[in-house]
């Protein structure tokens, strides 16, 4: 087998490696390597990129939830959850707002919530479309039947997000209840993929037993999906959990699989997530210097904001929409990184071709 640098460069070029060729990188890893995957991937994410990272307004709208995910501080079994719904006037003013400070995008984030039904949800997403036609709108409500998903595209949805959370069948069943698998998770997102949404899957990164065996099969699912967006952000414990007790993920590893993701998949969207930002003050920026280019802030009611706990101590839930823009505009000038006003869709049009 090739070094662990010759490696990285192999996957640069083809941007394939085997089950056992992942797993050697991410058991071999270490800050020198880190260092040298990080350039490249910055050189990826300037081609298609330049220095502008896209933003997207983060609409958490309900966090009432049929599902009981072990790791989920909204999980239905939570007791302590104070659950909340927005109305379809909340959102329309959450969008009004982020549209006036730079949003091109707004994600419709909640649990699985019966409240919302197919009617309901459809209306709200036209509702937005017809108020805002220049913004994309991004859906992230769990697992829908195909025909679900179907009427929210021709509704006017664009995107949707739904994390593959581990692509391993057994390592699924650890982290979720029996009425969950990952082989019905996965076909959610190729449903999704050929409705043409823009897709985006992701995963944690150090999920209790998680081993670089299941992260090997994360990035083989990864690829032979082939999504426009994937969101991965080191899992933090949450106090009313099953999972209270289980160590948070690294920065250091969740890095490193920014990078990796950069390098598989060089046009991908990739946010530096607010969990990466929870576990260190300055993970988001170390996260876009690890190839991540998009930012997704909160345009959550402040009066909502903590109660959309899926993890322990999250960060910016008491600060108005108009600060987080400003504050990430300083944080990423920092770096030398500019926030763009666009709707940031995934580039299908290349300046050249690769
Ligand atoms: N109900 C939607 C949205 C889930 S919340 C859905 O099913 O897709 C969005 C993401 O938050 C999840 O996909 C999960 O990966 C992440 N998440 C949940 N609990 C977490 C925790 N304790 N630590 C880190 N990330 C968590």
């Amino acid at each position: 087998m090739d070094s662990l640098y010759g490696i990285v460069d192999r996957l640069e070029e083809t941007s394939r490696l085997t089950r056992e060729e992942w797993i050697f990188l991410i058991r071999g890893r270490s800050a020198p390597l880190a260092e040298y995957l990080f350039q490249k991937a910055r050189y990826w994410q300037h081609r298609y990129y330049g220095n502008k990272i896209y933003t997207r307004g983060l609409i958490e709208f309900t966090n009432y939830c049929k599902n009981d995910c072990y790791y989920c501080g909204i999980r239905r079994s939570n007791p302590h959850a104070e659950r909340y719904r927005l109305t379809k006037e909340e959102i329309l003013e959450c969008c009004r707002e982020g549209y006036g400070l730079g949003f091109r995008t707004f994600v419709l984030q909640g649990g699985e919530d019966g409240y919302f039904t197919q009617d309901k949800l459809e209306d709200i997403v036209r509702s937005i479309k017809s108020a805002y036609p220049d913004c994309a709108i991004t859906l992230s409500i769990g697992e829908r039947s195909k025909e679900s998903y179907q009427r929210l595209f021709q509704a006017g949805a664009d995107r949707y997000l739904l994390r593959h959370e581990t692509a391993d069948e057994v390592h699924y069943c650890h982290l979720h209840p029996p009425a969950l698998s990952a082989r019905s998770r996965k076909q959610c997102l190729y449903y999704l993929k050929e409705i043409g949404f823009q897709t985006g899957t992701g995963f944690m990164v150090g999920s209790p037993g998680q081993t670089p065996e299941h992260l090997a099969d994360d990035m083989l699912f990864i690829r032979e999906l082939e999504p426009h967006m994937v969101g991965i952000g080191p899992f933090v414990p949450h106090h009313d959990t099953p999972f209270a007790q289980s160590p948070p993920g690294t920065v250091e590893l969740t890095l490193f699989m920014i990078g990796l993701l950069r390098l598989m998949l060089p046009k991908l969207l990739l946010p530096a997530t607010t969990a990466l930002g929870t576990i260190d003050p300055l993970g988001r920026e170390k996260g876009i210097q690890a190839g991540a280019n998009v930012l997704m802030p909160n345009l959550s009611p402040v009066s909502v904001r903590k109660k959309y706990e899926l993890y322990d101590n999250k960060i910016c839930t008491g600060d108005e929409a108009a600060e987080c823009r400003q504050c990430l505009t300083r944080r990423i000038g920092s770096i030398g990184y500019e926030l763009a006003v666009s709707r940031g869709d995934y580039p299908s049009i290349l300046p050249e071709q690769r």
